[in-house]
């Protein structure tokens, strides 16, 4: 047996593994995450609805922090996905202009620390990787469903142009524009708004035959660490992925978003891009100079405030349909994966339908509040990143060069105490442990 396949064997089987149902909205990483945390533990009736005809290749770079990869290791999914990752070693923060490093973070402690390291991989690669494991171990997907309506009393999803179903449980796994979410907080007479947060996201894959000539872009697609360039009202994101064979850059800039929306593959313009980016430094400027014509992408970012709640009746929500976030954390995937492995460890130990309520009142109190801080934590680090040049920009430098030797970073991602509470935790053996506690 591989060992990937052993690590989820270990995993205890559900005494409600043949009579609970389980339904579950969306098939992006949250969904998934759920999918293999409910079959991995033996669910026999575990039913994913997702609304597109077909899974595609798509998104950009997403990296796989140390709480993420434990999750995935549970899951059985970590060894499937490294040959595809980049490990990284580090992270940079860099200055725009002239590409001054601030602060330099070595992930070395992360396995002796933490247990696990931090790859970085395509949004594809991670998706597939989840899909394949939920189908070999008996999830059903069922593509071009999309779901018009939920009874949050009885389970019942309503498929557009089928007969109704019925599950014991619904987990609503349909993204930051969840549908499910907006009736469930009508139901609580609450309005349901994502906060349109200004800042909007530019998305480049360069492929290894483009920047292996140039001596300097070699060294950024051979080098395992992620950079970040900081400028006014804006910073840039880059770093290997694919093994090395491509470099990922996603920009998050403040910007006049009108018209733009949320999807990932909204078309954009290059000459807008470089013209946006005109003066930072030259190795960031060869490279979106790079950006294949035609396949640049730029999308709205909103974020939504802590829910009073993620549960009604037999319907809990889950990954961004719970807890949508900016990205400057890495979290908004991994906290998804978490969702997803804790839901599963939870259900897994009900040992009738009764205790079923019982375990989602725990998943919420157990991942809302975590969730919720890594949203602020992401804001907050945005915030630090985009300060124009002028006074503020000089302290938060001079804090970023202070938190190389250990103090706080007003960069959350490198940040050691919000590392080490984000990575520190094992949220399976926390669920585990606090089942019986409520
Ligand atoms: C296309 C795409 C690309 C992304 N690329 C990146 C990236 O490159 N880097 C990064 O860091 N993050 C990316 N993200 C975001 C990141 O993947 C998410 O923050 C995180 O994985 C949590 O995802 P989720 O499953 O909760 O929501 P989502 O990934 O939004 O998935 C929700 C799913 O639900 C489906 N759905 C919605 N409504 C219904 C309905 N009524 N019936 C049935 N299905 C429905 C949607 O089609 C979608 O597949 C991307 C998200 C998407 C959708």
């Amino acid at each position: 047996m591989a060992s990937a396949d052993m690590a989820a064997a270990l995993l205890p089987r559900a005494p409600l593994a043949h009579s609970l149902s389980l339904g579950i909205v969306g098939a992006g990483i949250g969904g998934l995450a759920s999918a293999v945390g409910l079959v991995s533990r033996g669910f026999r009736h575990v039913t994913v609805y997702e609304a597109a005809p077909e899974i595609g290749e798509v998104g950009a770079g997403i990296q796989v922090a140390p709480n993420f990869c434990r999750v995935l290791s549970h899951f059985g999914v970590l060894d499937r996905l490294t040959p595809q990752a980049v490990r990284l070693g580090g992270a940079s923060v860099r200055r725009y202009v002239n590409n001054e490093e601030l602060n330099s973070t070595s992930f070395a402690n992360l396995e002796p620390d933490y247990g696990w390291p931090a790859f970085v991989v395509h949004r594809g690669d991670l998706h597939k990787a989840l899909l394949d494991r939920a189908l070999e171990l008996g999830a059903q997907l069922k593509v071009g469903s999309h779901i018009e309506d939920v009874n949050f009393e009885n389970g019942k999803v309503k498929v557009k142009g089928h007969p109704e179903v019925q599950h014991d449980v619904i987990i609503a796994a349909d993204g930051i524009k969840s549908a499910i979410r907006s009736k469930m907080m009508a139901r609580r007479g609450e309005v349901d708004e994502t906060i349109p947060t200004g800042e909007a996201a530019y998305r480049v894959i360069l492929q290894r035959a483009q920047m292996e000539s140039d001596p300097d872009l070699k060294q950024l697609i051979d080098n395992p660490t992620a950079i970040r360039w900081v400028g006014p009202d804006a910073h840039i994101v880059a770093y290997p992925i694919k093994a090395h064979e491509a470099f990922n850059i996603v920009s998050t800039h403040i910007s006049n978003t009108v018209g733009l929306t949320e999807d990932w593959t909204a078309r954009a313009s290059k000459e807008v891009m470089l013209k946006r980016f005109d003066g930072w430094n030259e190795s960031l400027m060869k490279c979106l100079r790079l950006a294949p014509e035609g396949e640049l992408v730029e999308w709205a970012l909103r974020i939504h405030l802590p829910l009073t709640g993620w549960i009604d009746h037999k319907v809990v929500l889950l990954g961004d349909a719970a807890h949508a976030t900016l990205p400057h954390i890495a979290q908004g995937a991994a906290q998804a994966g978490e969702d997803g492995a804790v839901l599963g460890t939870l259900l897994a130990k009900c040992h009738s339908k009764e205790d079923v309520p019982h375990a989602l009142k725990m998943y919420e109190r157990l991942r809302k509040p975590r969730a919720d801080w890594a949203v602020e934590m992401a804001r907050i680090t945005g915030e630090a990143l985009h300060i124009p040049d002028g006074a503020a920009q000089k302290a938060r430098d001079e804090a970023l060069k202070k938190a190389s030797t250990g103090s706080q970073s007003p960069d959350r991602w490198g940040d050691k105490a919000t590392q080490s509470k984000l990575y520190g935790l094992d949220v399976v053996k926390q669920a585990d442990m606090e089942f019986s506690k409520l």
